[in-house]
């Protein structure tokens, strides 16, 4: 007999790797937090011994989705300004808000309330990019799940660093107290090309270089921003960066919705990663990112939320789905992104844009298992011809049954088993009354 942790049985397993298979009736067997083999149900019964076996009939075993930029935190200034184009909204409404109450407290409470959101909706790893790392470090790895934490800078003082140079040191010694989490990653995350000089930036090159960290920057995300450095530096916001010598396999380029085809060209030269965060595109009317064209030139393209109060909820499901059905209509291709792909970009895609496609990001043995069951019984995917079609097209995200992380159950039959739901609402109640009173 082969012994492991636990066995998974699924009505359908997708792997993820390799691309579109579907396998029927079949096992994970976990140890260690690890997979260690995906084999026939039958098989499973007959050679593999478990104490935790869980039996999932009717339902899709996926990795877990990984939401590759948010800022967990702004679930607490959830609607608290629509409607408005970015930079109104960020300079009239968000950073002023943001001013008078980030708080590590804030912070606790408002991640606290992404992880809910997140765990119910199948994802397993989030890329934040927020004050505070410190505070969303222990939230997440108490709560169980993976993270990559952005180690912020900008040009101008908040609650959370008075300058560059400290927001930089605050950061690093973040990492230095939680590098050994398992769960956790780091990546230095320069807020955007308008908020951070050339000076912070050439610095944080140097100190990504040093650390051995990814970069996690904002980039071209408004025409707005390309016609102001234009008018600032004389150039577009990817030159400026080339310039300084960002670009490269381990910088993470999030929105990248004004694109010429030089600019693409220039991103899979230097292997630029790309986040796509197409529902907070559309609400701020931001631009369309050319996802199928990327893809065309080799670049990794991920998907991401973006934070709740440009979304404003941390639908991956959703997402994947708006992704999808965007890069069809901006491709004028109904053939571009088929579902398999859709689903690669928000599992594999989010671990490379991450750097961790060697831990996550498809259930194949030796990695993490960070993975999600879908009930695809449901009146929404029935009949069910294709799961992966099914899960892409159709399921909602309150068909996420099921949640590991590194083989931790996390969500059981919907219940949430490392979160206390009650009173992380209670919590957000609290901060809508001192708010808006
Ligand atoms: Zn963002």
């Amino acid at each position: 007999m082969q012994t492991a942790d636990t066995l998974i049985h699924a009505r359908w397993i997708i792997p993820v790797e390799p691309r579109g298979q579907v396998l029927e009736h079949h096992a994970l067997a976990v140890r260690n937090g690890r997979v260690v083999a995906i084999i026939s149900s039958e098989t499973a019964d007959s050679v593999w011994q478990a104490e935790d076996i869980v039996r999932l009939p009717n339902h899709a075993l996926l990795p877990g989705l990984v939401d590759a930029h948010t800022h967990a935190a702004m679930t607490l200034l959830r609607g608290l300004a629509d409607d408005l184009p970015l930079k109104a909204w960020l300079e009239d409404h968000i950073w002023p808000a943001e001013a008078r109450w980030v708080s590590p407290e804030f912070v606790r409470d408002g991640t606290d309330l992404a992880l809910v959101e997140l765990v119910r909706g199948g994802v397993t790893t989030f890329q934040d990019m927020y004050f505070f790392p410190d505070v969303v470090a222990r939230v997440a790895s108490a709560a169980g799940l993976r993270a990559s934490l952005g180690l912020v800078v900008m040009g101008f003082p908040t609650a959370w660093a008075g300058s560059p140079a400290e927001y930089l040191q605050k950061g690093l010694d973040v990492r230095d107290a939680h590098r050994h989490d398992p769960l956790l990653s780091f990546a230095l995350a320069p807020h955007a090309p308008y908020s951070v000089d050339d000076a912070t930036l050439r610095e944080v090159r140097k100190l990504a270089d040093e650390v051995q960290v990814p970069i996690h920057m904002h980039v071209h995300e408004t025409a707005q921003e390309l016609a102001d450095s234009v008018a600032q530096y004389g150039v577009r916001p990817l030159a400026r960066l080339d310039a300084l010598g960002l670009l490269d396999h381990d910088f993470t380029a999030v929105h990248m919705t004004q694109l010429d085809a030089t600019e693409i060209a220039l991103c899979a030269a230097r292997g630029v990663k790309v986040v796509h965060c197409p529902e907070s595109n559309l609400k701020l009317a931001s631009g369309l990112c050319p996802v199928a064209a990327l893809r065309a030139a080799g670049v990794t393209v991920a998907i991401g939320t973006d934070g709740a109060a440009s979304n404003n909820d941390l639908d991956m499901l959703g997402e994947v789905r708006t992704a999808t059905l965007l890069a069809k209509q901006v491709a004028g291709d109904p053939t571009v992104l088929p579902a398999a792909e859709a689903l690669e970009m928000a599992t594999l895609g989010g671990a490379r844009a991450l750097g961790l496609a060697e831990h996550i990001g498809s259930l194949t043995p030796g990695k993490w298992a960070d993975c999600i069951a879908i009930d695809l019984s449901r009146p929404a995917t029935q009949p069910t011809y294709d799961p992966l079609s099914a899960i892409v097209y159709a399921a909602g995200r309150d068909a996420v049954s099921d949640v590991w992380v590194a083989g931790r159950r996390l969500l059981a039959e919907r219940a949430l088993l490392t979160l206390d739901e009650q009173a992380i609402l209670s919590r957000a109640a609290a901060w809508r009354a001192r708010i808006l009173p």
